[in-house]
């Protein structure tokens, strides 16, 4: 994205979480900030990318953004890097030898949860690295506290030489509130210096650096418990006091509003005083945290006596409507009232893909070739699974359609003898893991058909640059990856690598056919662009011709949303089989003219439109 000029110092600005984060990371003087796309994180980078005076990247996978961000501490400049949960998974080989050799340069690290898990393949509790990793965790409740508490994150991670973790979570991401911003401060980084006794970790230095760390943890402690973070807001009912952090306290908050609460900000270490302190002031403990029970199981092995888990859900939000009847049935009280709306008649429309998408050609297909077990990934293409298509089978994590699909043919029961297997990733995911699975593919002489849908885009969160669109984050030219020199020299065989043009369906369905025959490694190329991005051309679009369509419903298996049906019947075949028909319309104003639902129509009831408004419906600049 493009640099903006920053709203000025003082200015109360309207933010989310994410929003509020890159203006902090500006203001704190950070030199480099490097991510890897994935929801509800992907606003951070996005945004300050948009700052002058830092540089930022979209880096090919989370791993490689913390190393990005680690090199700029070590060299003494503050860096900041930021994922989603499930990326931490992926980085957490760099963490956890990072916490060994600190940082010079303040490193803040923004992992943010998907509670509730709007767009993510589980539900993560990202406070579990800073235990794992004896590093601290700072929890924000709104966007003003995620853009102070990333501030003072620089402060504490050069004030001990440590990786600071900013636990966010969806609400906190995505959810606006006010901040009062302030001015951008010049940090000069110190340069690197050589001390291979703490940057080279081999097992001689790295024994040394353990103490440190354990060390370390104690200060970390003792500032949580005088941190002004943490602080107890007391309250006239005594019968319940609240442990809460992040958005958990805002539920607690609004539920509870005469109830004693200890606020935790800066949430672990656990301030374990400060928890005694509350528990001497009222009849019982609630610990209220999404998700896992951490602080609970620390207080209760502390010996404290608290509630948590026993009575609240391991999964989802806590909201009002959660802790109220929690705490009623806790004190044995009559439940509440909670508000409860009527159920709405709402259409049913089950996530689909876009109109004209060109993963819809690769489903379809998918869909008509016998005798697959396909293995899936992450990304928009994992809706491959759903209706009509039916068409993947599995999705683990980023890249793991490659290593399962191995698996798949290397354990294969006797009734999965004579199936053929398919790995299905897109271009993005390849780049971020995949690429490694499919030379283990290689080297391991699997037999698998790969699929690898380049539509040169980060599509699920919103189209992001990378290497396999040659588009760098501002939009700049950049080298862009050729996928079949790619996988040529992962050792591919050139006869078993195919370019593909999705939309058309003949041809896709005879190469899959071919390659799922042949016991060996097969990459097919898609190569057609998502239609979300600047490289894609719309058509001139089609309409169903009424007298012709004869209700067979073929058009509606390719999957495209721009295709309705209008009405159902009934045929009674010659053979005397009953029949399903389903008549159908085009959005002629969404069809692009991909022509996918074009091929399938035997009796050619699908022409192209003929504008008889005088509106044309074609975007400008289409090609007719
Ligand atoms: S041609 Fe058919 S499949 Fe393509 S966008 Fe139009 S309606 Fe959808
Ligand atoms: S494929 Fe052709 S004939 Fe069949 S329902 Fe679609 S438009 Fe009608």
């Amino acid at each position: 994205m493009a640099a903006v000029m920053p709203v000025p110092a003082a200015s109360r600005v309207l933010m989310s979480g994410n929003e509020a984060v890159a203006r902090a990371v500006w203001e704190a003087g950070v030199k480099v900030a490097a991510a890897y796309p994935g929801t509800p994180s992907t606003e951070m980078l996005e945004v300050i990318s948009t700052y002058p005076d830092l540089y930022a990247e979209w880096s090919v996978n989370e791993k490689v953004s913390l190393e990005v961000a680690i090199g700029c501490a070590y060299a003494g400049s503050r860096a900041f890097c930021c994922m989603k949960h499930v990326g931490m998974n992926v980085a957490s080989d760099a963490l956890m030898t990072l916490t060994l050799t600190g940082v010079v340069g303040g490193l803040v690290i923004a992992i943010a949860d998907d509670v509730g898990l709007s767009s993510s393949q589980n539900e993560q509790d990202s406070r579990y690295w800073g235990r794992f990793a004896h590093v601290p965790v700072l929890e924000p409740a709104d966007s003003q506290e995620a853009y102070a508490m990333t501030l003072y994150g620089y402060a504490l991670s050069e004030k001990l030489q440590v990786p600071v973790i900013l636990r966010m979570t969806t609400r906190i991401n995505h959810v606006k509130s006010l901040v009062t911003v302030g001015e951008r401060g010049e940090h000069v980084g110190a340069g690197f210096t050589k001390e291979p006794a703490r940057f080279v970790m081999v097992p001689g230095n790295a024994g040394k650096r353990i103490p440190l760390m354990f060390a370390r943890e104690i200060k970390l402690r003792e500032l949580a418990e005088t941190s002004e973070l943490n602080f107890i807001e007391d309250g006239p009912d005594k019968r319940v006091g609240f442990i809460a952090s992040g958005p958990a306290y805002m539920h607690v908050k609004e539920s509870f509003p005469n109830a004693p609460v200890l606020k935790l900000g800066f949430s672990s270490p656990v301030p374990f005083d400060k928890c005694r302190e509350l528990a001497a002031m009222v009849d019982q403990v609630v610990v209220v945290e999404e998700v896992e029970p951490l602080v609970e199981t620390e207080l209760k092995a502390q010996g404290l006596k608290v509630i948590g888990k026993e009575i609240l859900p391991l999964q989802g939000e806590l909201s009002p409507n959660v802790l109220k009847p929690a705490i009623a049935r806790l004190l044995g009280e009559p439940m509440p009232e909670t508000t409860t709306f009527a159920p709405m008649q709402v259409f049913p429309r089950p996530p689909t893909m876009c109109v004209a998408c060109p993963h819809l050609g690769v489903y379809y297909t998918l869909s008509q070739v016998r005798n697959l077990n396909i293995s899936g990934d992450i990304g928009c293409y994992t809706l491959g699974a759903g209706h009509p298509w039916n068409a993947l089978d599995t999705c683990v994590s980023m890249g793991a359609s490659m290593g399962v699909a191995l698996g798949m043919d290397k354990g294969r029961g006797e009734a999965d003898k004579d199936k053929r297997i398919v790995a299905v990733i897109g271009d993005s995911t390849f780049l971020h893991m995949g690429m490694q699975g499919l030379l283990d593919m290689v080297y391991n002489k699997g037999n698998v058909t790969v699929l690898l849908l380049d539509n040169r885009a980060v599509g699920m969160t919103g189209g992001q640059n990378n290497p396999g669109n040659g588009y760098g984050i501002h939009g700049e030219e950049a080298p862009r990856i050729d996928f079949a020199r790619l996988v040529s020299a992962l050792g591919v065989k050139d006869e078993r690598i195919h370019k593909v043009n999705p939309y058309e369906l003949p041809v896709l369905f005879k190469t899959i056919r071919d390659e799922v025959k042949v016991p060996d490694v097969s990459v097919i190329i898609t190569d057609q662009p998502c239609v979300l991005v600047k490289d894609y051309h719309k058509l001139k679009p089609f309409e169903v011709m009424d007298d012709k369509c004869t209700g067979c419903g073929n058009c509606i298996d390719v999957g495209c949303p721009a295709i309705h049906v209008t009405s159902r019947g009934k045929e009674v075949k010659p053979s005397g089989r009953e029949v399903d028909l389903a008549f159908v319309r085009i959005e002629t104003s969404v069809c692009t003219g991909c022509g996918l639902c074009v091929q399938p129509c035997a009796p050619k009831a699908i022409v192209h439109h003929m504008a008889t408004s005088p509106i044309n419906l074609v975007t400008k600049g289409c090609e007719a």
